[in-house]
């Protein structure tokens, strides 16, 4: 796997409409306090979410392709508009 930089096209987070927004309270790993499945992780096309308990994001680079959401077991992800106030 590929690890981000700063390539020609610059920050291509930039380009994103919608951006993941995690609920550690259903996340499996949080929940279960130790590494687990990790599906985020491993689909993340852009190589951009932290392999950690809780979930980390560089957002300079995802590009809001929506895949970790689809991937996510538990359903501890969604995708919320860029402006959305709760965005973070
Ligand atoms: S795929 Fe979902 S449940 Fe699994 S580690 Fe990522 S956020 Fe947590
Ligand atoms: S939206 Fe796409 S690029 Fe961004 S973290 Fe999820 S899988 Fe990775």
């Amino acid at each position: 796997m590929s690890t981000p930089c700063i390539g020609e096209a610059g920050h291509t987070g930039d380009w994103r409409s919608v951006r993941p927004k995690f609920d550690e309270t259903k996340c499996l790993a949080v929940k279960a306090g130790r590494p687990a499945c990790f599906q985020c992780w491993a689909y993340c096309p852009e190589g951009v979410i932290k392999k950690e308990i809780g979930t980390e994001v560089d957002l300079d680079y995802c590009k809001g392709c929506g895949i970790c959401a689809e991937v996510c077991p538990a359903g501890a992800i969604t995708m919320v508009p860029e402006n959305a106030e709760d965005a973070e």
